[in-house]
């Protein structure tokens, strides 16, 4: 089947109100054009040349994610362009985002990443910082930054359960977020081409999904 039947049968699939994140990295310009021909308009990508470098030979009403491990030395790259950043993980992160967003005269949309599975090699907040995080920022008072939502990936299991459990503590994190520090929040970004439908049932509001669209890596 084509990108485009395979984005548009996805897209079918999922309820409406589940924002949907075309995850194209490592994938050629040809077959982002197919996705976004058939109607994407939101990509995802989780290295900051490669979203210069697609962001340069695509049609400019694409909205850009990051939503891999973002560098600060490679904010600057993406800062004049990006609609949102899935994977703040650091304070300095944040602080660097806002600085390079104020030069470029724009407000950033964030999320927050958050360590939820039970894996050394994923980044993100946890749970028992959540008082001195927000302590922190609030303190910072940053201008050019909106923290819209927090993001977290499971584990790479087959175990339904366990991953059940990682996405229920993520909403329950975003819960206490909205409640006790920032009730603005919106999004919930979980869920992959793998474990999206368990997301979507434990309250995901945005879900990147890159294989199911555009084939393996
Ligand atoms: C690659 C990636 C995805 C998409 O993964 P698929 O299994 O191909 O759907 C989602 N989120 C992040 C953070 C990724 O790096």
């Amino acid at each position: 089947m084509s990108v485009g039947k395979k984005y548009i049968q996805f897209k079918q699939e999922i309820p409406t109100h589940v924002t949907l994140v075309s995850v194209s990295k490592t994938k050629p310009i040809a077959l982002l054009q197919q996705a976004y021909d058939a109607g994407a308009r939101i990509f995802g990508e989780n290295r900051a040349q490669e979203l210069v470098e697609k962001h340069e030979a695509l049609p400019n009403d694409i909205k850009w994610h990051m939503i891999g491990h973002l560098q600060s030395k490679k904010v600057k790259l993406i800062a004049p362009f990006i609609d949102l950043i899935h994977s703040v993980d650091s304070i300095k992160l944040l602080e660097t985002i806002n600085k390079e967003a104020k030069k470029n005269n724009r407000i950033i949309n964030c999320l927050l990443q958050f360590h939820i599975a039970d894996e050394e090699s994923k980044y993100g907040f946890v749970n028992d910082e959540l008082i001195s995080l927000f302590k922190s920022i609030n303190e910072l008072k940053l201008s050019h930054v909106a923290i819209i939502g927090i993001m977290g990936m499971a584990t790479f299991t087959d175990d339904e359960k366990q991953v059940t459990q990682e996405f229920k503590n993520l909403k329950s994190i975003f819960d206490t977020i909205k409640k006790e520090h920032l009730p603005t929040i919106e999004v919930v970004s979980m869920g992959m081409s793998g474990d999206y439908k368990l997301a979507i049932k434990q309250g995901s509001t945005m879900i990147r999904v890159g294989s199911s669209i555009f084939g393996k890596r």
